[in-house]
């Protein structure tokens, strides 16, 4: 056996990061913590185009994070003050404002890379250990577990994380149980410069088709305020995602045009668009003994919320609550009573919340059924004139995500 951990993570995104970072925090510096990550590089580029793989980070996990000393490139990122929601008919159907939460933002969008970089770097300040490799396979042994990397090495910790995404392999080696529903749609995503500034306002169309089209405010590349630069998400059928990514510039422009104008008329393709398959993941259990399961790994859901990553993040401030308790009793990072607590804390959170994006998403898709469809509309314009309902969404929004 080549070292021995406290905490061993295994997938360095976003989340793995962020669990190594609460780890660190909570547990001290005496504590050996590592992530195992297979990619070489996360870097952010200093210039040229943002990726159009980007994350509305609610305001509560942004304020975690920024606690714990993480530093954000604030010229890469852009605050989300409003959400407006169009219904089938393209009319404004709900209008959320961070105002009627009394705040100033209700979250904030970052790139994949600048949100994971800038967690790894402040945990890599603290002491966490990147160690570059594959982990495919483990070993239980007493009161650990032994994680097995492709290269063959074997790696020594009381508690391994699942954080290797949707598809873990730690997960199956661990042999949880999951339920994985493909959803009949991709997502794709590309980046834009549009007419007008977007003033913080993000845009979501729910289409007759059953498709769903997302237009985020994402930091302007020249800096210029005047022509606001928008990131769009747009879930539909596999063969229309397909043809949707392969298209020209000017024809994917036309097309966006078409549903987003004249609210939001984009100008040029700064991104080019890329897709990927949408599907809902669910664990009968994340704990396996010395094994947790975080992020997409445990619940993979659709991205019509943008709550995927702030799930995530919130599972990694969960077991920093968790792990502070384990220094006050002096038990290790993976005592069974802490993993039971986590069992416990992230079980109705998550579910609530795969629940509500799949149940919207199932609702919307009724083509078969236009009465129903309209009455969701008219529900949620209706919803939408009650400030008490405005006031929950937008707290909630705050709290976990869009
Ligand atoms: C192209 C694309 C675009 C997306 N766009 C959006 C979007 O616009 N909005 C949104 O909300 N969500 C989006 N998502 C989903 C979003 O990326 C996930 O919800 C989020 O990344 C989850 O974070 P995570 O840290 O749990 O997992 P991931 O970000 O998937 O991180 C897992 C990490 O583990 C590493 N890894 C995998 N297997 C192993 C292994 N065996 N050993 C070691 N390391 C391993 C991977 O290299 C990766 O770095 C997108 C996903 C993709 C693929």
């Amino acid at each position: 056996m080549n070292s021995r951990y406290s905490v061993l993570i295994a997938g360095g995104g976003p989340v793995g990061w962020a669990c190594a970072l609460a780890a660190r925090a909570a547990l001290g510096r005496e504590q050996r913590i590592a992530v195992v990550e297979r990619q070489s590089s996360n870097a952010v580029p200093t210039s040229g185009p943002l990726s159009a793989r980007v994350y509305t980070v609610a305001a509560g996990n942004l304020t975690w994070l920024k606690h714990q000393g993480v530093e954000f490139d604030e010229g890469r990122m852009a605050a989300v003050s409003g959400i407006v929601v169009h219904g089938r008919d393209g009319r404004e159907s709900l209008h959320v404002c961070a105002d009627d939460a009394g705040c100033a933002e209700l979250a904030n969008v970052v790139e994949h890379e600048a949100l994971t970089s800038a967690i790894a770097a402040r945990a890599q300040a603290l002491g966490v250990t990147l160690i570059t490799g594959d982990c495919v396979g483990l070993h239980r042994e007493g009161d650990g577990v032994l994680a097995e990397l492709s290269d063959r090495r074997l790696l020594g910790t009381q508690l391994l994380i699942a954080a290797d995404g949707v598809r873990s392999a730690v997960r199956e080696a661990a042999g949880m149980r999951a339920a994985q529903h493909a959803y009949p749609q991709s997502g794709v995503v590309a980046n834009f410069a549009c007419a007008t500034a977007h003033r913080g306002v993000a845009r979501q169309w729910f289409l007759p088709d059953g498709s769903i089209l997302a237009l985020l405010p994402i930091a302007a590349l020249s800096g210029d305020a005047a022509h606001g630069a928008v990131s769009m998400v747009w879930s539909l059928p596999h063969a229309r995602a397909k043809a949707l990514s392969a298209l020209e510039p000017v024809a994917l422009l036309a097309s966006v045009n078409a549903v987003s104008a004249p609210a939001v008329r984009v100008l040029q393709v700064t991104s080019p668009a890329q897709s990927f398959p949408l599907s809902v993941l669910r664990l009968a259990d994340p704990v396996a003994g010395r094994v947790l399961a975080v992020g997409d790994a445990a619940h993979a859901m659709h991205p019509l919320a943008g709550q995927g990553v702030n799930v995530g993040l919130a599972d990694a401030r969960c077991l920093h609550s968790v792990w502070q308790c384990a220094l006050q009793v002096g038990a290790d990072a993976g005592h069974p009573l802490l993993t039971g607590r986590y069992r416990r804390e992230r079980y109705g959170p998550t579910f609530a919340m795969q629940f509500a994006t799949d149940a919207l998403m199932r609702l919307y898709n009724r083509l078969d059924h236009p009465v129903l469809m309209a009455a969701g509309d008219a529900g949620m314009r209706l919803f939408g004139r009650l400030p008490a309902f405005r006031r929950t969404l937008s707290t909630a929004a705050i709290h976990h995500a869009l």
